[in-house]
Order: C-alpha cells, then sequence, then structure tokens
C-alpha cells in the first residue's frame, strides 16, 4: 500500500486550509472503501496526504430542514440512511437504492458523500494501467474489455461508467449537494456535481469539486405531492457487485393516473447518472398503464452509442423501464 500521512482536522475550514496547502496531492479520507482500495493498488492519482473528516462535527446526521425537506450530512453512513425512519417515510425509493449498494458490511463504512464522490472501477484503472485517468494518454477500456464497467452512451476520453447508485437516486427528488469552497458555501444539483468525466485541477474525475473543495451535505426536497418511485437494479449477483444497469424513476401524477411530470435517470450505463428527458417528454400526460412500458422504450435511449461487448446494457436499461413503469403504474 502507497505510503501516507494523515491528518485529523476538526472543522472543514481546517479541513479546506490543508487540502489547499497540499493541492492535488492531498484527498477527504471518510469511510475509506473507495479510497483504500486506490491506495493499495498505488494508483497514479492516489493521494499522499489523507484528510479524515471523521472528526469534524456536523457532517454526520440526517435532519428534517425548514421548508420540510431532509438534509443529510456527507460523512452519514449509508446504513444510517437505510435506517433512517425519516427517509423510509418520505423517500423510500432512494432508501431502497441505498439497500442495494454493495453489502451489509461496506454499508456499514461507506458514507453518502465517497458514495457519490467515488472513482470509477474500470478494471484497467484499478489494475494500475498507464489509462487517461491514471495519468496516460490513452483508454485501454474503450478498445478491450468493455462488457461491465464501460459506458453504452459514449465517451470524451474515459469510458468508465459512473458507478454510483446514490447519485441517480437522488436526481428523481431533485436534491442538491452543498459544497463548502474557500470562497464560500457552493450549491450545485446533483447532476451538476456528477456530469461524468471531467478534466478538473489536471485530472480527469466523474465529479466537478475542485481539490480543495468538500461535499458537507445533500439536500432533498420535500416530497412532491401524488410521486410514485420506483429503483431497479441488474447485477451479476445479487450483492456487492455494481450495476450493469440500472432505473431511478418517479411519476407525479395529477389524479393518481395522468402523469404530470416525470423523472427517468438511468445508472451503469454511462459516465455520469443518465437522465432521460425523451422518455419524460413522452410520459408527459400520458395515463399510467400496463403497456405505457412497451411505447416508452420505442423512444429511449437512441443516442445509445455501445462499445464492442457491452450492447446488452441497452437492452438491460431498457428492460428496467418496462419493469420500473409497470411497478409505478400498478
Ligand atoms: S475507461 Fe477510463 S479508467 Fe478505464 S482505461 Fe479508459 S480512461 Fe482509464
Amino acid at each position: 500500500m502507497k505510503k501516507v500521512s494523515i491528518y485529523r482536522p476538526t472543522s472543514v475550514n481546517e479541513a479546506m486550509q490543508i487540502l489547499t496547502e497540499h493541492g492535488p496531492s492531498a484527498a477527504v479520507y471518510a469511510g475509506g472503501t473507495d479510497l483504500l482500495i486506490r491506495l493499495k493498488n498505488r494508483l497514479e492519482q492516489a493521494p499522499s496526504y489523507l484528510v479524515d473528516i471523521k472528526k469534524i462535527d456536523n457532517l454526520r446526521y440526517i435532519k428534517e430542514d425548514a421548508q420540510g425537506g431532509v438534509e443529510i450530512g456527507a460523512a452519514t453512513k449509508l446504513a444510517e440512511m437505510a435506517d433512517s425512519a425519516l427517509l423510509q417515510n418520505r423517500y423510500p425509493m432512494l432508501v431502497e437504492a441505498i439497500n442495494k449498494i454493495s453489502s451489509p458490511e461496506l454499508r456499514n463504512a461507506s458514507t453518502l458523500g465517497g458514495d457519490l464522490l467515488q472513482e470509477v472501477w474500470c478494471q484497467y484503472l484499478r489494475g494500475g494501467y498507464s489509462c487517461w485517468r491514471n495519468g496516460g494518454y490513452m483508454c485501454y477500456g474503450a478498445i478491450g474489455d468493455n462488457s461491465y464497467y464501460h459506458s453504452a452512451m459514449g465517451g470524451r476520453l474515459c469510458y468508465a461508467v459512473y458507478p454510483g447508485d446514490a447519485a441517480t437516486a437522488l436526481i428523481p427528488f431533485d436534491a442538491r449537494a452543498k459544497l463548502a469552497t474557500p470562497q464560500g458555501v457552493k450549491e450545485l444539483s446533483i447532476e451538476q456535481l456528477v456530469p461524468g468525466d471531467m478534466m478538473v485541477d489536471g485530472r480527469i474525475q466523474s465529479h466537478v469539486l475542485r481539490f480543495n473543495e468538500i461535499l458537507t451535505s445533500v439536500v432533498i426536497p420535500a416530497p412532491k405531492a401524488n410521486l410514485r418511485a420506483s429503483f431497479e437494479k441488474l447485477r451479476p449477483r445479487g450483492v456487492w457487485d455494481f450495476a450493469m444497469a440500472s432505473l431511478a424513476l418517479a411519476v407525479q401524477t395529477k389524479d393518481g393516473k395522468s402523469i404530470d411530470d416525470s423523472r427517468v435517470v438511468f445508472g451503469g450505463i454511462s459516465g455520469k447518472p443518465y437522465r432521460e428527458t425523451a422518455v419524460e417528454a413522452f410520459l408527459k400526460g400520458k395515463a399510467l398503464s400496463a403497456e405505457l412500458g412497451e411505447q416508452a422504450v420505442a423512444v429511449a435511449l437512441t443516442g445509445a452509442a455501445p462499445l464492442k461487448y457491452n450492447a446488452t446494457k441497452v437492452d438491460m436499461a431498457k428492460g428496467l423501464l418496462m419493469s420500473g413503469l409497470a411497478r409505478v403504474s400498478a
């Protein structure tokens, strides 16, 4: 394992100062379920300085806010989210998604912030290949085995899929992320937070956080009236594995029957949680019915650009759209 130095700041400001001092060679350390593996794999981009934020007060909580929504501290464990009566009551689809992340043991260690900002799990990166994300100048995923960890919706430099489930499930609720930055608090939608492979501070990452910014919380607005939602996930094994394809779906009805608004977000198929606005436009005004899924599939993912070995991800995602619409129509 790569040798590192650890800081244990007691405030967000102190943590930001340390991150600023060391630049991109430092990184925030919370649950460690992604970061420690990057260190173990001795990746080029793995940090030399860890800024352990577990001792900072006020980063680990789930509470109602004044507007009837819920705010979740970034260092809150996934298991704490899964056990929260408040979240189970207000956003059962989110809890369903959290319960499908990895295994119970890892949910006890992983944090919400870590799930949102995790590094991709492309086997070439994790195997230490010198690819774009690891300080090199090519993408092995685009030309090698791309059957599992790679995008079926195209890419720029890196073709790895965004691996997190929490972001996919938070987007249908219009959740927002709060960031502490040296310039003050910044708020972003979850889509803005994880837009896919981006060059930030000279390195490729899936999120837009700069080296000295810290994700502090996620705010979920009060649930909309007449909202029906479902989360579906296909993976090789029933636990542990990342999604081959997933779908977070939410439909809001006027009268319990016709769809007024919707969010259709696929995971596991693209470098970002993939919001399928063509299906959302198609669903507007339609009556919930058993046939709706088949009709919606005809307009779904028309922009797919599968690589040599992953066209099946597109079929899986379309199958999830049919089963998701069947669930919310029942
Ligand atoms: S998909 Fe991304 S992480 Fe994988 S080899 Fe290509 S550049 Fe590296």
